[in-house]
C-alpha cells in the first residue's frame, strides 16, 4: 500500500515535470551535492558531487548500483529508510572496479544484502587489497538479477575500458541503459583519459548500441540522454581517435596534431575547450605507450619527441 501511495505521488511528479524530477538537498558545496531524481518507474539516479549511481524499487527491496563513497552511501541509505520504509537493500552492483565509485558499499550491506560484480573486479581488488565490500556474486560475460514482482537487471562485460570488470547495466522495464566512465554524454570524456583504453571505449559502445535495446542512457557522469547521445559520444572517440592516429603515423607530433586535428562538430560538449588538446595527448599517449607506434618499422619518424 505504501508503494501504490508513493508510485501516485511518484507519477504526479513525473507528471509535472518535463523530464525528470530533481529533488535537490541543499549543501554548501557543488562537491557535496546530494540528489535523487525519478528516471523512470521504479527507476531513479542518485547524486554525490559529480558522481552519479542508479537504483530500482522492486517488490521485495531496492537494488543499488555504485555505492560511490562511504559518506555517499550512508546518506543514501537514509534517504531510501525515508522514501521507501521497510524495503531492504537486496543488492549492490558494482559498475567496475575503481574505488571512487566502489568504495562504501558496506554503509548499504544490512546482513542479507548480496553484492554483485564483475570477477575481473573482484580479482583486483583482492590483488590490490582494496577495502571495499567484496562481492557475495561475481560473474564472467553476463549475469541477469531476476528479482520478485518480475523485474531484472541485465549485467553484461564488454571488455576492457575502464578500469577492470567493467560492465553495463540494463533495465528492461524501464528501457534505460546505465554506464559509468566509458560513456559519458553532454561533457567530454575526462581530461588526459588516465586509465582509459580508447579502443575498448569504442568497441565497448560500438557493441552495446549494435546489441542492447535501450532507450534512456545514464551515465555515471554528466548527463541523462538517448541512444542518438550516445552515438553522439561514439563517433567522438571515433574522430579523435583516428585523428590522433592519423597524426602519428604521417609523422606529426603531438604539438601539430594538437592543432590540426578537426573535432569541432563535438564543440557543443561541455569542458570541449579546456579539455580537447588533454583528450588529444591521451590518446596520443596510449597509441605510443600500449600499442607501440613509434617502433613501427613503416613509421619513418617516430612522432615522441
Ligand atoms: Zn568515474
Amino acid at each position: 500500500m505504501l508503494r501504490l501511495v508513493f508510485l501516485f505521488f511518484a507519477s504526479l511528479f513525473v507528471i509535472g515535470a518535463s523530464f525528470l524530477f530533481q529533488i535537490p538537498v541543499a549543501h554548501a558545496q557543488d562537491l557535496e551535492a546530494r540528489a535523487i531524481e525519478q528516471v523512470d518507474e521504479d527507476l531513479y539516479r542518485w547524486t554525490a558531487g559529480p558522481y552519479h549511481s542508479v537504483f530500482l524499487v522492486h517488490d521485495a527491496g531496492i537494488v543499488v548500483g555504485d555505492p560511490l563513497s562511504r559518506d555517499a552511501a550512508s546518506w543514501l541509505r537514509t534517504e531510501l529508510a525515508e522514501r521507501f520504509p521497510g524495503l531492504p537493500v537486496t543488492h549492490v552492483i558494482y559498475s567496475h572496479s575503481h574505488p571512487d565509485h566502489a568504495y562504501g558499499g558496506e554503509a548499504l550491506d544490512d546482513g542479507r544484502t548480496q553484492f554483485i560484480a564483475h570477477e575481473l573486479a573482484a580479482q583486483t581488488w583482492k590483488l590490490n587489497r582494496a577495502k571495499v565490500r567484496m562481492p557475495d556474486i561475481t560473474f564472467a560475460d553476463t549475469f541477469s538479477l531476476d528479482l520478485p514482482g518480475g523485474s531484472n537487471v541485465e549485467l553484461a562485460y564488454w571488455g576492457a575500458n575502464n578500469g577492470k570488470g567493467s560492465v553495463s547495466m540494463r533495465f528492461p522495464a524501464q528501457d534505460v541503459l546505465h554506464v559509468v566512465d566509458w560513456i559519458v554524454l553532454g561533457r567530454m570524456p575526462y581530461q588526459s583519459l588516465d586509465g582509459y583504453d580508447i579502443l575498448g571505449m569504442i568497441a565497448s559502445t560500438r557493441a552495446v548500441l549494435a546489441r542492447v535495446p535501450f532507450e534512456t542512457f545514464v551515465g555515471g557522469h554528466a548527463d541523462i540522454g538517448s541512444r542518438e547521445d550516445v552515438e553522439f559520444y561514439l563517433g567522438y572517440i571515433e574522430a579523435l581517435h583516428d585523428g590522433v592516429l592519423t597524426g602519428i603515423i604521417e609523422g606529426r607530433s603531438l604539438e601539430e596534431i594538437q592543432k590540426t586535428i578537426d573535432l569541432s562538430r563535438w564543440s557543443s560538449l561541455k569542458q570541449f575547450d579546456a579539455w580537447r588538446d588533454a583528450n588529444v595527448e591521451g590518446v596520443y599517449r596510449q597509441l605510443i605507450d600500449d600499442h607501440y607506434l613509434d617502433m613501427r618499422p613503416e613509421i619513418e619518424e617516430p612522432a615522441v619527441s
